[in-house]
């Protein structure tokens, strides 16, 4: 880590600011230690601040990440995270650069990454082991901190971020509501955040929703080998009419490339927690966080909103204002 990174922490059991502890002065801390003005106390292992003692319940994605840390991730022939970014949280680079940037699950870093190339300061959080790659990939950047972290206990102050966005990763925690509530107060007045979740859909998943009732408690390397089925199944899935029912009843990755189909269905299948919403639902959490500018982006279920600023709360006539779609 950065010794930078110090300035936008604070103790997740107290609150307040950490000094950190190191040997030496170089301009990355591969071990040191946090430790906040009420002694609780953080290791830093591998160039990554740590806040919790296990990956919990996302043990699966540390599994998954680390071995595929870089197959989504941006390079000279592929711009698809950069694609699928733009499209999941509807910013742009002239929104984002030259701003502090929040990562909420950031696995092995693909969005980050992104944000970085930007322009902006990102900071990227995971509660799985995926931050080793994504410190491996992106974390020796000058502007990108990373820190293993949980979301219902963040390490960080409030206030702090211009932009925030979650992709995918939300639906994944006990209770996405819960973690969301979590994230409104990191952003400064003015501040926007994108997230986007898996659809309910009546039909969709049925198939997938009973075969989960196992899949999750698969070794993970059993469930890995099984993804496999996924690159043969996307021929079958071209058949005329029947493959339509096939990808019904046996729904797999079906990404074009093979190797983002196996991964793609081991990260469908081996979560122990994928919940799935509604935009009526979701839209009513940024109301209640009083997010303003709410906009529902096309791809489901996507949706950025505002942090009201200061003078906003003075001014009735501005509560009553269209939504406006243009960057701050
Ligand atoms: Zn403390």
């Amino acid at each position: 880590m950065k010794p930078a990174f110090v300035d936008l922490l604070a103790c997740p059991k107290c609150g307040s600011s950490f000094e950190l502890m190191y040997d030496g002065h170089s301009a990355e801390v591969d071990s040191g230690q946090l430790v906040c003005r009420d002694h609780h106390q953080f290791e830093i292992t591998g160039g990554v601040p740590r806040f919790v003692d296990s990956e919990l319940y996302a043990q699966n994605f540390g599994f998954e990440w680390n071995v595929h840390s870089l197959t989504q991730l941006d390079n000279a022939r592929s711009d698809e995270s950069e694609r699928t970014f733009r499209a999941k949280t509807g910013f742009a680079p002239e929104d984002l650069h030259g701003k502090r940037v929040l990562d909420v699950g950031c696995g092995m870093g693909r969005f980050s990454d992104v944000a970085a190339r930007w322009g902006a300061t990102v900071v990227g959080i995971d509660l799985s082991t995926a931050v080793d790659a994504a410190q491996r990939n992106i974390g020796s950047r000058p502007n990108v901190h990373i820190a293993q972290a949980n979301i219902f206990e963040l390490p960080l102050r409030a206030e702090t971020f211009d932009f925030i966005f979650s992709i995918g990763v939300l639906h994944h925690t006990p209770n996405t509501r819960a973690a969301f509530d979590k994230l409104p107060r990191l952003l400064r007045n003015g501040g926007r955040i994108a997230i986007w979740l898996y659809e309910k859909h009546p039909l969709k998943w049925r198939f997938s929703d009973l075969y989960r009732r196992f899949t999750p408690r698969l070794p993970k390397r059993v469930l890995y080998r099984l993804s496999y089925g996924a690159i043969p199944l996307y021929f079958t899935y071209k058949i005329p009419i029947v493959g339509l029912a096939i990808h019904w009843v046996l729904p797999a990755g079906d990404h074009p490339k093979s190797t983002w189909r196996v991964l793609d269905t081991f990260d469908w299948y081996s979560p122990q927690y994928q919940w799935k919403h509604s935009y009526g639902e979701v839209l009513g959490w940024f109301e209640e966080h009083d997010l303003t500018d709410v906009r529902v982006l096309d791809v489901p279920v996507a949706i950025q909103g505002t942090r009201r600023a200061v003078g906003d709360q003075m001014n009735p006539a501005s509560q009553a204002s269209p939504p406006r779609t243009t960057s701050q």
